[in-house]
Formats: structure tokens, sequence, C-alpha cells
């Protein structure tokens, strides 16, 4: 049995980051840069009004000043005179400031009479101008690696970047093992249950930037599960549920062994999900995930998570825990490591008293998982936890 740092140290050993690929702006979200992207042009590409109104020299705004209104500027049709002493053009915003003009009066500060227009009101000291460049400049960048948000997609094209270097999106193969489950509105037996950890865990996959495919439920004995490994072929990773335990119907291990696989552990000192295994398969990593549904979910968040964000080729793990004051004091921790079922809210966090790792309801009602270190002694309320918000 190792640590579960351990774990995670030989599962990022088993994956490399992918290669990458181009693909149109709009498809770009959520997907990770693969390398830094440099802007194609200043933006704002001129100075630019900020507002409607009258654009003016500075150094003759004051109340009462009288300018000469002599054209127009709206966006996108620039005025293409030059502002003189006690001039004045009338401007939009977006427009391109006029040459000889460095200050916009904003229209609900004068008073306009045919083409005469007179400062009513005090104008303020902003000249309500948007610098050339003030938001980017040509040539700067957007580092990768990053996962592109709403925000990154409307920059790069505003940076005029039509197609955007990404990472490959890792193939994540899903297979369940068992002969007591049925798909969802499939019709279960009386001895049946229905799969669930396949869909969660796509749903996850998903969140974390992978494709995930479910294969069909593999059945308990040998020849079901070589044929689900045959058509996991083609993925980056291969995630097994179930069957990895060491009961008579627990047949992974010894099917992913006979065809190859390199183990690189089994076992890690963790609550819940104790059974998991790993190695190299052929041209994919394996991860057999355990199969109570609330142990596969947590070693989702645990595991599978920096094994993605490997394959997308984030070369550090951010510091994904956070720190909540606990709000109700808990018994010391055996010798693994717990993911505790938990709830954070206003700063508190809350363990739920039922830990058993096939409830589902618990796990959904919960939004952290707490973590408790081996032998984490006695805590208090009030003392400082960490946790894992899911
Ligand atoms: P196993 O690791 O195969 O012994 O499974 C442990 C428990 O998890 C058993 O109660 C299984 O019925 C349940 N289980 C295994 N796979 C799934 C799955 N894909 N969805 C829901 N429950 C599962
Ligand atoms: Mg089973």
């Amino acid at each position: 049995m190792i640590s579960v740092e351990a774990a995670r140290t030989h599962l990022l050993d088993l994956v490399s980051p992918l290669d990458m690929e181009q693909v149109p702006l709009a498809q770009a979200s959520g997907r990770v840069l693969a390398e830094d992207v440099c802007a194609r042009r200043d933006q704002p590409p001129f100075s630019a009004s900020a507002m409607d109104g009258y654009a003016v020299k500075a150094d003759e705004v004051e109340m009462h000043a009288m300018f000469q209104v002599i054209g127009e500027a709206a966006a996108g049709h620039s005025f293409s005179g030059k502002i003189e002493a006690g001039q004045a053009v009338r401007i939009f915003t977006g427009a391109p400031v006029p040459e000889g003009a460095d200050f916009v009066v904003i229209q609900e500060n004068v008073s306009r009479r045919n083409n005469l227009i007179t400062i009513t009101d005090d104008p303020g000291t902003s000249s309500n101008i948007r610098p050339c460049g003030g938001d980017f400049t040509d040539g700067q960048r957007m580092t990768a690696p990053r996962r592109l948000r709403p925000a990154d997609i409307a920059l790069l094209a505003a940076m005029n970047i039509p197609e955007v270097p990404v990472r490959r999106r890792p193939i994540v193969a899903l297979i369940s093992t068992g002969d007591e489950l049925v798909m969802p509105g499939g019709t279960p037996g009386p001895d049946q249950i229905i799969a669930s950890n396949t869909f969660g865990l796509k749903a996850m996959l998903e969140e974390f930037g992978a494709a995930a495919r479910i294969l069909p439920i593999a059945r308990d004995n040998e020849p079901a599960l070589r044929t689900a490994f045959s058509l996991a072929r083609g993925a980056d990773l291969v995630v097994t549920i179930g069957g990895a335990s060491v009961g008579d119907h627990d047949l992974v291990g010894k099917v992913a062994a006979d065809l190859g696989m390199q183990r690189a552990f089994y076992k890690v000192a963790m609550r819940p999900g104790k059974p998991l295994m790993a190695g190299r398969l052929n041209q994919m990593a394996m991860i057999g995930l355990p199969g109570n549904p609330v142990s596969a979910m947590a070693c989702g968040h645990v595991f599978l998570q920096p094994v993605l964000r490997r394959l997308l080729g984030f070369d550090q793990e951010v510091d994904r825990f956070q720190s909540a004051r606990l709000a109700k004091p808990l018994p010391a921790n055996g010798p693994r490591a717990h993911y505790m079922r938990a709830a954070v809210s206003a700063g508190e966090i809350t363990a739920f008293s039922n830990q058993d790792s096939s409830l589902l309801t618990v796990l959904s009602d919960a939004n952290a998982l707490m973590l408790r270190a081996p032998n984490d002694p006695e805590r208090a309320a009030g003392d400082m936890m960490s946790y894992i918000a899911i």
C-alpha cells in the first residue's frame, strides 16, 4: 500500500503532454492553449472616444467655453480633418479622436444651438479618450498553458487570432465492470443496480477537459473484460471501474496483466478508494478505480484530475486545496488519508456524519472533500482544515 502522494507521482509518470492542434477560435473555449500567442494589432488601434460628445482641445475646456462644430466622427467613420482652436467635432463612442483633439466633452455637459456648443456643466478632468494600445499592443502575449475561458476567447478574437493552438483533447475510455450493472434506462433484474460511476466520471472528465467515451459494461468474466479493453484501443487513458479488489470476481488486475499491463502500483492508503491500480497498457495509461460510487468519484478528483492536467500540458500541479474552519470536532483519523464528504459554507466546513462510500446522495449534497492526513489527531471546532472543492 502506498501513500496518495506516491500514487500521484507514479500516475504523472504514466503520461506526457499530448500533441497540439489548431482549432477555429469559435471552438476553442475550454481547450488548453498549447503555445504562447501574440496580438496581431494594437487595441484600440487608434485613440478612441469612450463617450458620446464633442472632441475638442483640452486646454480650451472650461465652463461656458464655446466651440464651432465642424464635422462628425462615428464608430467606423473617422473625421478626416484637423481640429483647430475653438473647433469641435461631434463624436460617438468608439470613433477615432480627430487630429488636434485630446478631450471629449460628454454631450450631457454641453448645450448646442445649430453648429455652436457651449459647455454648461463641469466637464471634469477625465479626457474620455481610450489611448491607442490601452488594452493591449501588437505582440502582447497570452501565455501557455492556459485553459481558455470565455473572456480569453474574446481577447483572442480582439487580438485577431482566428485559429488557436491547443492541446489535443485527451481521450478517456470508461469501462464499468460487474454482472450486477445495467445502463440507466435499462431494465434491471431483481439483483441488479444501475451503473452510475461511468456517467459521473464522464461528466467529471469533461469538466477537466477530456473527451470521455463510455464503453459497454464488461461482465465479470475474462473474455468480457478482454473485449472491453480491446474496445478502448486508441484512447490515451483507459479507466476501469470496479472489479479491482481481491474478491473471486475481481478480474481487472489479472486480465490487464495478461494483456501486458506494466503495473505501477496497486492499493493506496486512502479512504475512500483503497483498491486503486495503475500502469501502462500498450499505448495507453490504465487506471483501475474502485467500484463503490463515492470511491470512484473521490479518486477521480484526487487522481484523474492531475493526470489530465499533465496530458493537457500543465507541468506544475496547482495547489488545489482551500481551507475552512471546522464547524464540529472530529475524532482522530486512522492510518489512511481520508477524503471526507463535507459541506463548506461561509468559511466553515462540516463533515457529513455518514461517510459510507456507497452513498451518492451524501456526495451529491457535499461541495467539498475534506482532507484528513494519515493519523491526523483529534480536531477541535475552529481548526483550519484543507479541502478540495467539488
Ligand atoms: P467492486 O469493486 O466491483 O467490488 O464494486 C464495489 C461496489 O461498487 C459494488 O457494490 C458494486 O455493485 C458497485 N459498483 C461497481 N461498479 C459500479 C458502477 N459502475 N456504478 C455503480 N456501482 C458500481
Ligand atoms: Mg464488481
